[in-house]
């Protein structure tokens, strides 16, 4: 194998080998672009080293007949005496990580060549600044030595001088500080600065290569999801130095504006300086366009290498550059960071100038970015006071006086009162209060506890666990870390795409893409908005391409309408649970405490009309497009108080020796019905199998709702799904129940009615027998909540809050199952299921209904395992309409 590659031997498509740096300088140098000339050392030569804790065995002999080379080229060898050559030995991985590994410059510069240097500079002060940096980035890097030594022996020399910038040292005075820095290597390293300007380079390079296990660089990966073994490349480069007197000066530049997108020049320019310094801010930039004033001729060359590099790489890049004594160097490029909705306006830019192709258009933008479009976000430079962290659980920006009951909630934004709803956690009894808050804030619970999946579902702004916080619902006030206490009333502000907690109100700015979506503003409009232009463009090219239908999750008509704005072709999951909160709570509670058969039917005899209704409306609402609707699924505790209120309420009744009898017999069904571990009890199609009645009832009211749409010349595609099955016996029952139910419909409606009966596949044996259940089922819809939930042991409402973190921050997976699917464990079972389904029932139609429908990744893998359509709910079906155009091109 080949360790070393020169610049000419590179190019952009090596990334993995050469990193992102190293290709992209190879790519530049081969464009004929003036790039100082250098090698790299691959990624490869970093794992070998990074395996064995030795360089492999042919790197030396490589390097040296590249050096040779460059020493050739440059006429020069590195570090001689009289006129060196100085090399720059930079990191560069696969994935861009902005500072977090090392570099050293000016290799090459020692006791003797820092004279050299000084003649052939014709400037004293500069190479013994140059020698200065040299110990000291090497000291620190290299040696590891506490960086914060050398910055205050530099502190001090200037305060003896009593001078304020670097600057104003002298040659003489930069001259001490050398013999100080070498002092310091040698007392903290316990060795000399290295003369030998080979070794320099030689430990430079392993340096580098150890900078990728450092623990800024681990945590990074970790963050960013980067793998942890692709390793570093190393960058040897030639010096160029633009620090050299008013004729020098070093940049950066972009091709197009990273903010909007537009075209023009874009960048700033340090006149007389090194790249550090620009970071550092030691002095003031000036915008790139004055360079026009300092060096025409840099910088007309410079306009025409930017429109070489967009044309050539076919986007927005980045550029560092250096000019030395007028002559112009690149020293680095990449395709460059964006903001969304830059990227969104480049990616039609580019299609409209011909660069791109729509396909391509789709790569250039995420559907993490069109997220981010939709959600009011607060003013970026508005003041804050953070008090607290929690997770971000649905995006958004929420201000709000705090209250801490639904009631409040409720009855405060009634009265015009913006809320934001502050629990310990929510339960289906917050509902009315969510729907009233601006946000949900809890102090506990994950990504998929109550709060999180309800107002992921709503669009509205959620952080919980926030477990900072403490809580108390009954004075109505939490204490916030530090002491200060947040009363009812108090106003506070909540990001939810970040977890952050503010006090006081930060400024808001709305989303004109949701206004889009929403029809309340329009693309091709005169003075219609860029950004809604580019959105409606890109959302038509996704729609084009995508194999993947793309349905809402929606239990209402209002859901469902904002649904179908948003571009949805169905709903994939109607959860009727949802419609038996509220005022028919009562209802259902006399349903599961009757006592007779009589009580019962009379129960759900009233219940009857109720779903009725509420299908018409949810049919009429997805007219001509399917609806499938979920028999009941949670467990029915669920729909009784809670335990340890009604036993204070009982025994405080009997205390007083008042009358208890409801409340007693209440508290007795309570218990019978009270699970140790709900989630795996009492619930789905068990319910259905064991509470006579109900399933039947809400088959009757499908039925007859559809009959009823149909008699008004509408057209209902309602879908019946049976939750939780674990074997086809379960479904085969249900089924004939329900087959039997829907032809005494048709027959006393005289309506023929097509009402496809299929599952959900949630439990692990379900997924394992999915070809004996696809006997029973014209459809499944992979329910991917509890599927993770039971493949991995993992409470869906308990973990994300309590050990998730350090299994994030133990690298142990890079994001929670519950947001995106895990392809090994979960995602080979729906696979598997997908492919015995299909084995079985050839045109068995097959969905996804769990959370991971509306998550971009998670979209790509079903497109790939061929799914027929994702649903999500209403919010996330652009994101997901998006990535299923990008799945598909
Ligand atoms: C699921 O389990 O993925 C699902 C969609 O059902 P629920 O979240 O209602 O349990
Ligand atoms: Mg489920």
């Amino acid at each position: 194998v080949k360790f070393v590659y020169d610049f000419t031997e590179g190019n952009k498509d090596l990334k993995d080998l050469l990193g992102g740096k190293g290709a992209n300088l190879a790519e530049m140098t081969n464009l004929g672009l003036p790039v100082p000339p250098g090698f790299a050392i691959t990624t490869e030569a970093c794992k070998v080293y990074l395996d064995s804790g030795e360089e492999p065995a042919a790197l030396r002999d490589e390097v040296s007949a590249h050096l040779d080379a460059l020493e050739r080229k440059m006429g020069k060898k590195l570090g001689q005496a009289d006129d060196p050559l100085l090399v720059s030995v930079r990191s560069g991985a696969k994935f861009s990580m902005p500072g977090m590994m090392d570099t050293v410059l000016n290799i090459g510069l020692s006791d003797k060549s820092v004279q050299g240097l000084a003649k052939q500079a014709g400037d004293e002060r500069f190479a013994w600044d140059s020698y200065r940096r040299l110990i000291q980035m090497f000291g620190k890097t290299v040696l590891g030595v506490d960086g914060e030594l050398f910055e205050d022996a530099l502190d001090k020399a200037k305060e003896t001088k009593k001078v304020t910038v670097d600057t104003e040292l002298d040659a003489a005075d930069l001259k001490k500080l050398v013999t100080k820095f070498k002092k310091i290597v040698k007392t903290e390293a316990g060795r000399d600065f290295p003369q030998d300007p080979r070794e320099q380079m030689d430990l430079a390079i392993k340096a580098v290569f150890d900078s990728w296990n450092g623990e800024r660089a681990k945590l990074y990966r970790r963050q960013e999801r980067i793998p942890h073994d692709l390793g570093t490349a190393v960058n040897v480069c030639s010096m160029v130095f633009g620090n050299l007197g008013p004729d020098s000066g070093t940049g950066v530049a972009f091709t197009r504006d990273p903010a909007s997108g537009h075209q023009g020049v874009y960048g700033d320019y340090l006149q007389n300086a090194q790249g550090e310094d620009v970071v550092a801010g030691i002095r003031n930039t000036v915008p790139l366009a004055e360079l026009e004033q300092i060096d025409k001729k840099s910088y007309d060359q410079l306009m025409q290498i930017m429109e070489t590099l967009e044309n050539h790489y076919k986007d927005l890049c980045d550029i560092e550059f250096t000019i030395e004594r007028g002559q112009l160097w690149m020293l680095q490029t990449r395709v460059g960071k964006r903001t969304a909705g830059a990227a969104f306006r480049i990616a039609t830019q580019l299609v409209d100038q011909g660069l791109i192709d729509e396909a391509e258009a789709l790569q250039r933008v995420t559907g993490a970015q069109l997220a981010q479009l939709m959600f009011p976000r607060f003013d970026e430079h508005a003041k804050v006071e953070q008090v607290a962290r929690g997770i971000a659980a649905s995006p958004g920006a929420a201000v709000g006086k705090a209250v801490f009951d639904s009631y409040t909630a409720v009855k405060w934004s009634r009265s015009g009162e913006k809320v934001i709803l502050v629990r310990r956690e929510t339960n289906p009894d917050d509902l009315d209060g969510m729907i009233a808050a601006e946000g949900i804030l809890t102090s506990r619970g994950g990504k998929t506890s109550h709060a999180a999946v309800v107002a992921r579902g709503m669009g509205k702004t959620c952080v919980c666990g926030a477990e900072e916080l403490e809580v108390d619902t009954k004075r109505r006030r939490m204490t916030v870390p530090g002491g200060h206490v947040v009363e009812e009333g108090d106003v506070i502000s909540i990001d939810g795409s970040t977890g952050k907690v503010y006090l006081g109100e930060v400024p808001v700015v709305p989303s004109p893409v949701v206004e889009y979506f929403e029809g309340r503003m329009h693309a091709g409009a005169d003075d219609a908005d860029e950004l809604v232009e580019a959105v409606h463009r890109i959302m038509a090219f996704a729609d084009r391409k995508r194999r993947l239908r793309v349905r809402a999750n929606a239990d209402n008509a209002e859901d469902a309408l904002r649904a179908r704005r948003f571009g949805a072709q169905g709903i994939g999951l109607c959860r009727t649970e949802h419609m038996f909160l509220g005022d028919r709570r009562e209802l259902v509670e006399r349903l599961i405490l009757a006592d007779t058969e009589a009580e019962r039917e009379e129960s759900l005899k009233q219940l009857l009309p109720l779903q009725k209704k509420d299908f018409v409306e949810l049919f009429e609402a997805m007219d001509g497009l399917p609806v499938t609707v979920r028999l009941l699924d949670p467990p029915l505790h669920e729909f009784l108080p809670d335990i340890t209120e009604l036993s204070v309420r009982v025994a405080l009744a009997e205390s007083r020796q008042e009358p208890h009898e409801n409340e007693l017999r209440l508290l007795q069904a309570v218990h019978r019905l009270h699970e140790q571990n709900p989630m795996l009890g009492l619930r789905g199609v068990r319910l259905g199998l064991v509470v006579p009645g109900l399933f039947t009832m809400q088959v009757r009211a499908i039925a007859e709702a559809a009959a009823e749409r149909k008699a008004a010349k509408g057209d209902p595609r309602a879908e019946i799904m049976i939750p939780l099955v674990g074997t086809v016996q379960e479904l085969e029952i249900v089924r004939e129940e329900a087959d039997q139910v829907i032809e005494e419909v048709q027959a006393a409606t005289g309506t023929q009615l097509k009402l496809a009966i299929g599952t959900m596949i949630e439990l692990p044996r379900a997924a394992l027998t999915a070809g004996q259940i696809a006997e029973a089922a014209e459809f499944f819809s992979f329910g991917t909540n509890d599927l993770t939930q039971t493949v991995w042991g993992f409470s869906r409402d308990d973990v994300e809050a309590s050990f998730f973190t350090a299994y994030l921050e133990k690298g142990i997976f890079g994001v929670s199952p519950f947001e995106t699917i895990d392809k090994d464990g979960v995602g080979s079972l729906v696979k598997a299921a997908a492919q015995a389904g299909r084995a079985t029932r050839p045109d068995l139609k097959l969905g996804v209904c769990g959370e991971h429908g509306g998550d971009p990744e998670s979209v790509h893998f079903f497109h790939e395992v061929g799914l027929d359509y994702v649903s999500c709910s209403p919010f996330r079906i652009p994101v997901a309409r998006l990535e299923a155009g990008r799945a598909a091109s």
